[in-house]
């Protein structure tokens, strides 16, 4: 046996083995691109076995019509097969199809009648559609490897490999025809060593065998892998998702992937489709239900998803026409189910389909780890609340405490002033004891309440038209001593639309403090004006003052200074935070500036009453957006 004829069997048994290897996989997993690719591979073997029939070599061209015009369908028909193939993953214009089917028709029919030995014209014809079919397909095949990753890429383009060496076969054939007769031999050989590379070409794109599938495969893996550590630590679910869902997409090298999260209580799984929630209920006849009730990967092809009609809901949203799905489960706990999304159906399905199965289970790690993150925090904040409730109760079983204490005392001495001397004229002072000490348990007992109310966002009730300055006098008036003085100036039309009760409570509040923590006595200013769409209000002191790392805790619920002395200034820290939740809950904000022994300022801003307008929820919004972020001035 020659060199070039041991060539010539090596490849004639790559392409045989290459269809006995598709054809099975056609059998196993039957689609439209399984099929035609063990049609593809038929052809070359039908050639193969007429080749060990009849003598071999190029020589067969001119042997008989019959054997001619099935030789040449044969050869057509492998360079039709892979535009087809073309079509089945990436898609070629219908016209471009139609010319191929109509050429390979017109040259498979008149290989029957052109006379014997052919002539050089119907050769030099036959080869050209040959050489351009194959162009076609390389061009393609590599264009569309661009957009593939790992596997799939190296798949695609071993194919455009293996069809350039195929399109070089007949290259050197029409030179042979061409040269004169002592150069064929030389073609001949070149001939034959790119039809051996063409089969090992194809081998590796159709049928790659499993070590070299899971070298290709490691660097995909092994980025998604290492990004996957990084990504339970992200902020919430939403982002975890969404950055599976990009590196999954990345990974397999489809333009899109979705997980959904399986609601149990609900039956549903639950995607985000480009920022719309989409709840899909899992059943047989979408793909990415099936895979998630049978637990396994599950692929369409083309033809299914246009007949099942499945794909409006998820992918049709995406443009995507294909999918691979693979459940997504944690030991024996369902979290929901990936989705690669593609606009054709997978080139090599039973690669992706692993890779998808592979990127699910890194999934399941990933959010079985965020859930328990979750669960740890959520056991913190009910650990938080519990303790938060206690402080409550406490704080508020203190205070009621000391008011409830001097009224019981208070109470049994006047009983028993009445029971020892019956006649004995009424103890008015002690009576207006008991009196001034109800008011202040009731005014407690109101607090606590308003607190809870604030605390649901339930303060403010009905609005009408209120003037600031109006109730502002009112308050001055009532806090206006000789050891205080307290003035207001007001500049402007200060109206608004709020709770006429809650805004004098507001008002209180915050004058009986400048009043409160000025034990010394001095002036309160309250300072009234318009700004733009607003009501400023600022209540000044020259008090105490606030300790100014406590700034940011003024407002807080039970907040209570340092430099505060507890039996000197009497209350419970609940009158802040009930101030901010009026302010937030009109639409406004309130701040506070402040210098130990020197005095404090509070700031309040609310929407105004603007001609003709009302105080819609979206000025209430904006108000309480920027009150988030000038708590504290
Ligand atoms: P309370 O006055 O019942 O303690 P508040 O919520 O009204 O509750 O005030 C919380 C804390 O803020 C006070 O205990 C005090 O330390 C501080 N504070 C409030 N207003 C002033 C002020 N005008 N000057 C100095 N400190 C103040």
């Amino acid at each position: 046996m020659t060199a070039d004829q041991l060539i010539t069997y090596l490849s004639w048994a790559i392409f045989f083995l290459l269809f006995v290897v598709t054809a099975v996989q056609a059998v196993r997993r039957p689609s439209r691109a399984s099929i035609d690719i063990a049609i593809l591979f038929a052809l070359p073997a039908l050639l193969v076995v007429l080749n060990v029939a009849g003598p071999a070599g190029l020589g067969w061209l001119q042997r008989g019509p019959l054997l001619t015009g099935v030789q040449v369908i044969g050869l057509l028909g492998m360079v039709y097969m892979l535009l087809r193939l073309v079509d089945d993953f990436i898609w070629i214009p219908r016209s471009a199809l139609l010319v191929a089917e109509v050429g390979l028709a017109v040259v498979a029919v008149a290989s029957f009648f052109v006379p014997q030995p052919l002539p050089a014209w119907y050769s030099l014809l036959v080869i050209a559609y040959l050489i351009i079919g194959l162009a076609y397909t390389v061009v393609t095949f590599l264009r569309a490897s661009r957009s593939a990753r790992g596997v799939t890429m190296r798949r695609m383009r071993s194919v455009a490999a293996g069809s350039l060496a195929l399109g070089l076969v007949f290259t050197f054939a029409a030179l042979g025809l061409l040269t004169p007769a002592e150069w064929r031999g030389f073609w001949s050989v070149l001939s034959e060593l790119a039809g051996l590379t063409a089969a090992v070409a194809y081998f590796l794109g159709f049928a790659p065998p499993g070590i070299l599938r899971r070298a290709w495969q490691e660097p995909e893996l092994r980025g998604f892998l290492s990004q996957a550590v990084e990504l339970s630590r992200l902020p919430d679910t939403e982002s975890i998702l969404r950055t599976l869902e990009a590196g999954a997409a990345q990974s397999v090298g489809a333009p899109h992937a979705l997980v959904g999260l399986w609601d149990e209580s609900r039956g549903v799984l639950r995607f985000t489709v480009l920022g719309e929630t989409v709840e899909l209920v899992p059943d047989n006849t979408k793909v990415i239900g099936r895979a998630f009730l049978r637990q396994e990967v599950a692929s369409s092809d083309l033809r299914w998803a246009r007949a099942s009609g499945a794909y409006p809901e998820l992918g049709g949203r995406l443009g995507a026409r294909s999918i691979m799905a693979a459940p997504i489960t944690a030991g024996d706990r369902r979290v929901g189910a990936l989705g690669v999304y593609a606009s054709r159906a997978p080139i090599f399905a039973d690669e992706d389909l692993g890779l998808v199965n592979l990127l699910a289970r890194q999934a399941a790690v990933v959010l079985e780890m965020r859930s328990l993150i979750d669960e740890a925090a959520q056991a913190r904040a009910r650990e938080e609340a519990a303790r938060m409730k206690e402080d409550f109760l406490s704080a508020a079983a203190h205070d009621l405490k000391t008011p409830l204490t001097t009224l019981v005392a208070q109470a049994q001495l006047l009983e028993r002033k009445a029971q020892n001397d019956p006649s004995a004229p009424a103890d008015i002072p002690g009576l207006k004891r008991i009196v001034r000490e109800t008011i202040r348990l009731r005014s407690l007992v109101i607090e606590l309440l308003d607190a809870a109310r604030a605390e649901q966002g339930k303060l403010v009730g009905e609005r009408e038209p209120v003037d600031l300055a109006e109730y502002a006098r009112e308050v001055a008036e009532r806090h206006d001593s000789s050891r205080h003085s307290v003035s207001v100036e007001a500049e402007g039309d200060l109206t608004g639309l709020y709770d006429p009760g809650r805004i004098a409570q507001l008002l209180e509040n915050l004058v009986e403090n400048a009043v409160k923590y000025s034990p010394d006595g001095g002036t309160v200013r309250v300072h009234l004006w318009r700004e733009g769409g607003w009501n400023h209000l600022s209540v000044t002191d020259r008090g105490i003052g606030i300790p100014p790392d406590e700034l940011p805790r003024v407002f807080s619920r039970f907040y209570r200074g340092t430099n505060v002395d507890d039996r000197r200034f009497w209350g419970m820290g609940l009158g802040l935070f009930i101030c901010k939740a009026i302010a937030e809950q009109h639409g406004g904000t309130i701040s506070v500036t402040s210098m130990p022994g020197k005095g404090s300022t509070f700031n309040v801003q609310l929407p105004a009453a603007q001609a003709g307008r009302d105080f819609g929820e979206e000025d209430e919004r904006a108000g309480a957006q920027q009150a988030t972020g000038e708590e504290v001035a």
